[in-house]
């Protein structure tokens, strides 16, 4: 499966010195004990709003595929 995953989790200082300062979606600064989500598929961590976001645009794009699925198998059947 291709579905992006992520990971939630708290925003350490080891996390904002080291690896990810800012969410790298809407740019904003990551501040330590914020609930942030580490993108698998992108290797990149996004504060709370922007995953839901991101998620959102996800499901609207599996529903369209799933409904191409089935206008495909109506076809063939
Ligand atoms: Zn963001």
């Amino acid at each position: 499966m291709s579905v992006n995953s992520f990971l939630k989790e708290r925003a350490t200082l080891n996390i904002i010195e080291n690896v990810a300062s800012f969410c790298s979606e809407c740019y904003s600064p990551l501040t330590e004990n914020q609930i942030v989500f580490y993108d698998m598929k992108h290797c990149c961590y996004l504060c709370f709003s922007c995953q839901e976001s991101v998620e959102n645009e996800l499901k609207k794009h599996s529903k369209s595929l799933d409904e191409n699925n089935t206008t495909y198998s109506r076809l063939f059947s």
